[in-house]
């Protein structure tokens, strides 16, 4: 059957003037207005006060032009030189640069309006001279030209090929969406996604979009839209994640037998990286807190005489006529929300190593907020790269903490020495591309690109540091009320004063201004001496933490990093949130991280506030877990039946203070294990099958064949190839407290990558003794 589909672009107006909705002259030319937009299938808002007008610029993003009285009153009615519209119109602009913005004037005013006013508006309209039909008609002309300018080239080829409606004899053999209509399921399935992403998912062989495996037509102009925006030479989209850019890279740059230095707080994609290359790992062991945070790698670690000195100690790199690093590999920001001076890091290797990789794949907005300024691998403009400096590539989640599907992500590189050529860069690209890569996600792609363009990056990415911000604020202010009636309450980790360079003077956190907190990054360095962030000799200036990650911290750590008399881990906190439906990004021992993306909403913080307020409630007054983790209590009732929360909480602090978790923790990521053998070489014996699989008490001086990731920190702790050390040793001892733990309290087991639980048992992969 045939139904009315493809709504275009829905068109809309806000139409600002005090007279709407009055009988009175310029409340009836508004009317006429609005019959005439109606007549152009154009929706008006309206909006008679400044401060409503303001709420729907700022919370209305699918408004296509804006239409504002130029002697509109102050909030109080009352008219000062315009400040009402010049307000408004800077709201706007500050926002937006492209929306039409039309003022109604009278003739005599004209001269009020200042040359840098003009410069912000699009057109004047004679609101009581002019006919309806005249400027309506100027408007909708506004309004197409600005949509037409609203996409990057891939989605303005996307959605004109929409509209063409050719029949297709190629792949996907869903044929725009057809195939799904023959089968209910397919039906259903069809009109649950709507029908523009069947539409738009199209194969190669649509020669007008051009090629992503050859970087043409629309699909080779987004690329080159999106590395003007990101400051790049060259970027690529990537359609399967991060994972895989950081693969191409590593394949890009790295041949076999070449030593590579990794950080240690590495993705898995970088292991992968060493399996598929056969390069030589040279890790470079991240610092770490009392809060189980991992830190930066700090400046010594990467002095070449050092490096050279542990790589030629290095039993993998025995035999090797080349020592040299052909490659860096460097986490930034870590999962932690701790950024990088990336230009001091190049300082140090830049010099001596020709490829640096910053893995950013939490990052892609540090570009575009000057709070981050000099924190990234794209730092200011591409034509300032140093062509004797290294060559500077980074890769970025689009789907993490832009705007953009799964699976959405970029490369971008600035070459420098020994830089790879594109045509040599492609043929890794081809190798982990697919050649039917789906077309929504490279739109997606561009869209987050385009949404960072410009003044758009800034007010987006300002957005979600205010709100990061006053989250940590009322958080702040909490603690201190409680404190001041002598009880506990979350913090969260950030410093607790910030000296104010207006005055000199050092403020509470919470009382600081928040134009401060959001435009000064000295609020957020990590200054050597100051105790709040943990970590022993770091150079000021260094490391930045980034506001936008927010770990919320349980009580229970001392500030020597040892356990206190009470407390209670975050795990605690994360299951009470889960029950509540708030899922948390990440749990560590005694911290529980928050993402502020640009998704947030201040509703949705209100929320956990709340909700960590109850949670105070229930725990002081240990409320049963029957009621407030009832599905805990369900699944184990023998185990849980009859306790409360605070009562659950001092067993768990009991349980990690006795397995001694944070100490194991502490000692197993702060030294590398014995080397045996490349995890290369590794994945050789596991894909020959010689491989067992050993019980944790038989586990000591094994050899193990995959990595040993715990969940947190989700670093390996052991890596392919590398050895578990002695029965007593940190890493064993690490994993039993582990175990012994998620014996203790079923419902709170770790996830250990590279762990294989059987009847609570531990076990792991290890390669035949030989
Ligand atoms: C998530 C992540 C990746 C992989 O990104 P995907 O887009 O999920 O494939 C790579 N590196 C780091 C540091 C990550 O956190």
């Amino acid at each position: 059957m045939l139904e009315r589909r493809n709504q275009r672009l829905k068109l809309r107006v806000l139409l600002v003037h005090p007279s709407i909705g009055t009988d009175s002259a310029g409340g009836r030319a508004c009317r006429t207005l609005a019959a005439e937009f109606a007549d152009l299938n154009i929706e008006t808002v309206t909006a008679n006060a400044h401060e409503d007008a303001r709420a729907t610029i700022v919370s209305d993003a699918a408004i296509y032009a804006m239409m504002i009285d130029w002697s509109m009153p102050d909030d109080d009615g009352k008219e000062r030189d315009n400040a009402a519209a010049t307000s408004l119109i800077k709201t706007i602009r500050a926002r937006n640069e492209n929306v039409p913005i039309f003022l109604f004037i009278e003739r005599d005013k004209a001269r009020t309006l200042s040359v840098e006013l003009v410069q912000d508006i699009n057109e004047l309209v004679w609101l009581l001279e002019d006919s309806a039909t005249f400027v309506c008609g100027r408007v909708h002309a506004a309004m197409r030209k600005y949509t037409a300018a609203l996409f990057g080239p891939l989605t303005t080829a996307l959605s004109s090929f929409n509209q063409v409606h050719e029949y297709s004899w190629h792949t996907p053999g869903h044929t725009g969406g057809t195939a799904f209509l023959k089968h209910p399921a397919g039906r259903a399935f069809y009109d649950f996604y709507g029908e523009h992403v069947f539409r738009t998912d199209l194969s190669i062989s649509v020669g007008e979009l051009g090629s992503l495996l050859d970087h043409t037509g629309p699909i080779g102009d987004s690329e080159k839209y999106i590395s003007r925006i990101f400051g790049s030479h060259r970027s690529y989209t990537v359609t399967n994640g991060s994972s895989t850019s950081n693969r191409i890279i590593f394949m890009a740059c790295v041949g076999r037998d070449q030593v590579v230095m990794c950080d240690r707080n590495c993705h898995k994609s970088i292991e992968h990286g060493l399996t598929m290359t056969g390069g030589i790992p040279h890790y470079l062991v991240p610092s770490r807190n009392r809060y189980g945070l991992m830190g930066p790698i700090y400046p010594a670690r990467f002095v070449e005489a050092t490096v050279r000195k542990a790589v030629a100690s290095n039993p993998l790199s025995k035999g090797l006529k080349d020592k040299q690093p052909v490659f860096v590999v460097v986490t930034n920001s870590t999962y932690d929300g701790l950024c990088y001076n990336t230009g001091r890091v190049l300082e140090e290797v830049g010099g001596w190593v020709d490829r640096v990789h910053f893995d950013e794949a939490w990052y892609g907005y540090g570009r575009f907020n000057p709070l981050y300024a000099g924190r990234m691998a794209m730092r200011g403009d591409a034509s300032t790269h140093d062509p004797k400096g290294p060559t500077v590539f980074t890769t970025h989640s689009t789907h993490k903490l832009l705007a953009a599907f799964s699976q959405a992500s970029y490369i971008h590189v600035r070459d420098g020495r020994s830089p790879v050529p594109h045509a040599r860069f492609n043929e890794s690209f081809m190798m982990h591309g697919s050649t039917s890569p789906f077309y929504p996600i490279m739109a997606s792609n561009e869209i987050a690109a385009t949404m960072m363009d410009g003044v758009g990056g800034i007010a987006l990415t300002r957005e979600s540091i205010d709100e990061a911000i006053s989250f940590r604020q009322v958080v702040g202010r909490l603690h201190r009320d409680f404190a001041k009636k002598k009880t506990w309450f979350f913090r969260t980790w950030n410093a607790e004063k910030v000296k104010d360079p207006a005055t000199g003077k050092r403020v509470a956190f919470e009382d600081a201004s928040q134009e401060l907190l959001a435009t000064d990054p000295n609020c957020w360095v990590l200054h050597p001496g100051d105790g709040w962030h943990g970590f022993d000799d770091l150079e000021d200036g260094y490391c930045m933490l980034d506001p936008i990650k927010v770990s919320v911290l349980t009580p229970g750590v001392e500030d020597s990093g040892e356990l206190g008399k009470s407390g209670f881990p975050a795990t605690l906190l994360t299951a009470y949130l889960d029950a509540c439906g708030i899922e948390v990004e990440k749990t560590s021992d005694f911290a529980v991280l928050f993402l502020f993306s640009i998704g947030i909403t201040k509703a949705k913080w209100s929320t956990l506030i709340t909700a960590m307020l109850d949670f105070k409630r229930d725990y002081d007054a240990d409320k049963p877990l029957a009621r407030v983790l009832p599905g805990l209590v369900a699944s184990h009732p023998e185990r849980y039946e009859g306790l409360g929360l605070r009562g659950l909480g001092d067993q768990m602090f009991a349980e990690l203070k006795k397995g001694g978790q944070t100490a194991h923790l502490q000692k197993a990521f702060s030294d590398l294990p014995e080397v045996r053998i490349s995890p290369a070489d590794a994945y050789q014996e596991l894909i020959r099958g010689r491989v067992e699989r050993v019980a944790l008490a038989n586990l000591a001086n094994r050899t193990v064949a995959t990595s040993v990731v715990p969940y947190p920190p989700g670093i390996p702790m052991i890596m392919p190839g590398e050895s578990a050390g002695a029965a007593k040793g940190p890493y064993i001892g690490y994993l039993k407290s582990l175990q012994s733990w998620d014996k203790a309290f079923p419902g709170f087991g770790h996830d250990t990558h590279g762990v294989e639980v059987e009847d609570g048992e531990y076990y792991v992969q290890c390669l035949l003794p030989r």
